[in-house]
């Protein structure tokens, strides 16, 4: 019998997974909005948004795999147009934090709104794929994470408050979260949550 033609399976799924990024990246693009944000700009507004406290340009760069330079040109970009702020870091007086201004927040919300585009293809797979799905990218993610190929996200897979199969499967919600002491399935795995701490 033979093989089916075209590279190995992994190289399948990367190239999948390139395709999907591509996808959002295009999106991204095209949800500019009134401040005309680039995606590396609005990826800085909703990474700020998403955190509990003030973050330095470092911060930033580690996060996004970025660079400096390519952050700190984005951050003049953002303070122009008066989306964020920066203060003198007590604990650093060389250093800056960032915030979000009250445009900014405002704008981190119209970004937090889903594509209707992207949303909908999403909402066409069936509730078991859906889960399986996420299941299949938390894992990929900690795994590269883990090799140092990626950063760190704020998934559930990293948090102190996750417990994996806490509970029987046939619950359907196998898995513990500390935070809020709730049951939650496959299909609620978290990419990025605002409680999430490192153990
Ligand atoms: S706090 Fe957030 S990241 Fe942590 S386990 Fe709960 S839902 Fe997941």
């Amino acid at each position: 019998m033979n093989d089916v033609p075209g590279p190995p399976p992994e190289s399948q799924l990367l190239a999948g997974l390139a395709r999907l990024g591509q996808a959002v990246r295009m999106e991204a693009w095209r949800n500019a909005g009134p401040h005309k944000l680039s995606p590396l700009q609005a990826d800085i507004v909703g990474l700020i948004h998403g955190s509990r406290a003030a973050l330095r340009q470092g911060d930033i760069v580690a996060a996004l795999a970025s660079t400096p330079p390519t952050v700190s040109d984005a951050v003049k970009v953002l303070r122009r147009k008066e989306l964020l702020a920066a203060t003198r870091d007590p604990a650093d007086a060389r250093a800056v934090l960032l915030t979000l201004t009250e445009t900014g927040r405002a704008e981190a919300e119209r970004l937090n709104v889903m594509s209707e585009s992207l949303g909908s293809a999403v909402a066409t797979l069936p509730e078991g794929d859906f889960a399986a799905t996420l299941r299949g990218i938390v894992t990929l993610m900690r795994e590269l994470q883990e090799r140092r190929l990626i950063p760190v996200s704020q998934m559930c897979l990293t948090c102190r408050f996750y417990v994996p199969d806490a509970h029987p499967p046939e619950t359907g919600r196998p898995h513990h979260c500390n935070f809020v002491d709730a049951p939650f399935g496959d299909a609620e795995l978290r990419v990025t949550c605002p409680d999430h701490e490192l153990p």
